[in-house]
């Protein structure tokens, strides 16, 4: 089983204009928690690095060995995202670069997966 992990901020909001503000806040807690629950049973998680508000998502990769994490990124302000992996002890995690937003990228890593079950090392362009 693996993971593909996009965090919410900026316009890449869950359910975005169905729901309120506050519900929206709640039903990413809850998905943090599950999240946080099933990460012991994962094999890998694909991580997306943006430029900023990435901290939380980086600490809780940085719970699993860096063999199982992939970091899907943009260059912008790469230095900042290469520094917040290397403080989670996660400089050996692979690393895929991306579009601004990652949203092309993650949406072809997650369909490739869900067919063949298998992780791409990069995304064809
Ligand atoms: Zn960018």
């Amino acid at each position: 089983m693996a993971l593909v992990l996009q965090n919410t901020k900026g316009d890449g909001g869950l359910n975005r204009g169905h729901i309120g503000t506050e519900r929206r806040r709640e039903e990413i807690g809850i998905l943090w928690e599950k999240l946080q629950e099933s990460l012991p049973y994962l094999d890998h998680v694909v991580v997306y690095v943006g430029a900023s508000g990435s901290e939380r998502v980086i600490a809780l990769a940085a719970q699993l060995p860096a063999s199982k994490v992939t970091f899907v990124g943009c260059d912008c302000g790469l230095p900042n995202k290469e520094a917040l992996i290397q403080a989670a002890d996660l400089d050996d995690a692979r690393r895929i670069l991306c579009e601004c937003g990652g949203r092309r990228t993650m949406k072809l890593l997650f369909q490739n997966f869900m067919e063949t079950g298998e992780l791409l090392l990069a995304v064809p362009a």
